[in-house]
């Protein structure tokens, strides 16, 4: 590896923390170091990331459906903290060197990783998916299968999966499509983990889009027209998008960090690397234990795992031990198209309480929530303190001792 980082040998050389990933946990983790460390000349931080507009994963349903997005420049949101940019795409890192290779050939040795590349649609886990199957791991993805809806006219698109992002991307489909017929396929009834009624507003919207769902069903082999099912039936599809399950890149694994499997790396408490330390791990990249489980991909969690990122690296630096991380859910909020959705309210292990909304409350509760990081990281930027604020699930994730 070639190492681009020019040195004035006369000068004690700086600890460099390199960011890899400005998605909603890198930014945080970017914007949080960055502006605490302003103006020191022993501590560089470097942003990588592989478009240089900040993909707003949360929204990618509507880019998919045809809904333009603003253009949110990771370059300028930087420009005010002492972050350097560096636009380009990570190939490999190499765990042992410390240093990180981008496809371009360019090298970029660190101190210290922080790790926060996201996760994409686990396409590996049947046969045919990773030929044939949209996803919406990307912007770029979320273009590809516009693309293919708007050229489409009519047919049938089957999204599989009936979690959150299937539903989301079912309803806005069917909403801006109505003349292509949308079938939701799962395992599980949509909204399985809210509360009734939470769950029953879900169905009926659904069925008011015209949304077919059918569940429990289990897809074995995704075709260029159809998919297969477990139970031996077919249904055809002129398109499928896939979004069962998300998995960790095979960059993390290939760099020879521990990773769990689905492929994220496994941290300790303090959200550093089991196998190696120098490595922080965050958002949906990264399989983090509190009392109640291993956290699941969401940006509700992922911006306070950069945030704890960025102020353990302050401690460390100077000369103190990081500390736990600890988090509880709060809400999961489910768009069904533009004006309608369902907000379920949760205990912070992510259990259902009795409270939720419904409808254009729910719906603007969802805008709010998904429109509130960029202003977020403006206000960090400004003021970090701003973005130390999350909750810590109580007695959900107290633990007596150290995890
Ligand atoms: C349609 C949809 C709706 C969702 N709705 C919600 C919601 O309502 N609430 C919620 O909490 N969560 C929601 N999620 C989940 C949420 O988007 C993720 O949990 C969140 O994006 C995780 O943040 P992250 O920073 O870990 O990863 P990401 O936001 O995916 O960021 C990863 C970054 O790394 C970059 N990157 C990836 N590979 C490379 C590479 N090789 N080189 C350089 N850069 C790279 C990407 O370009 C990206 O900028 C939704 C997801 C989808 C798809």
């Amino acid at each position: 590896m070639v190492n681009t980082d020019q040195h004035d040998f006369g000068k004690a050389r700086p600890h460099r923390v390199v960011i890899l990933g400005a998605g909603y946990a890198g930014m945080s983790a970017a914007v949080q170091l960055a502006v605490r460390v302003r103006g020191r000349e022993d501590v560089l931080v470097t942003v990588v990331n592989a478009q240089e507009r900040f993909t707003e994963r949360l929204r990618l349903h509507m880019s998919a459906t045809g809904q333009s997005l603003a253009e949110l420049s990771i370059a300028e949101m930087l420009e005010s903290t002492s972050a350097r940019f560096v636009p380009g795409r990570v190939a490999a890192v190499d765990a042992d060197a410390k240093a990180v290779r981008l496809d371009d050939g360019r090298v970029l040795p660190y101190d210290t990783l922080v790790y926060g590349l996201g996760g994409v649609a686990d396409t590996a886990a049947v046969p045919g998916a990773d030929d044939h199957a949209y996803t919406l791991s990307s912007a770029q993805d979320a273009d590809r299968l516009h693309d293919r809806l708007s050229r489409l006219g009519s047919g049938t698109v089957v999204v599989a999966g009936s979690g959150l992002t299937g539903i989301e991307s079912a309803a806005e489909i069917a909403e801006q499509f109505p003349g292509l017929n949308v079938v939701l396929l799962g395992r599980t009834a949509p909204g399985a983990a809210m509360n009734p009624r939470a769950r029953a507003y879900l169905r009926t919207a659904l069925d008011r889009l015209s949304v077919q769902v059918r569940v429990g069903v289990d897809v074995v082999k995704v075709l260029s027209d159809t998919v297969e099912l477990a139970d031996g039936e077919t249904a055809t599809a002129d398109v499928v998008l896939w979004t069962s399950g998300t998995r960790g890149l095979p960059l993390a694994a290939d760099a020879g960090l521990t990773v769990d499997a689905l492929g994220r790396i496994v941290t300790d408490s303090t959200l550093r690397s089991v196998s190696h330390p120098d490595v922080y791990a965050i958002g949906d990249a990264a399989a983090i234990r509190q009392k109640y489980g291993v956290m699941h991909g969401t940006c509700q969690g992922g911006m306070p795992t950069g945030v704890h990122a960025a102020l353990s690296i302050v401690r460390v630096l100077r000369g103190k031990r990081p500390k736990p991380f600890r988090f509880g859910y709060y809400h999961t909020p489910v768009s069904l198209g533009r004006g309608d959705g369902v907000v379920q309210f949760t205990h912070p292990d992510d259990s259902p309480r009795r409270i939720c909304l419904t409808g254009s409350l729910a719906a603007k509760y969802k805008e709010t929530v998904t429109a509130a990081p960029w202003p977020t990281y403006a206000r960090m930027a400004k003021l970090p303190a701003a973005g130390a604020f999350w909750p810590r699930g109580g007695r959900f994730t107290r633990t007596r001792k150290p995890q």
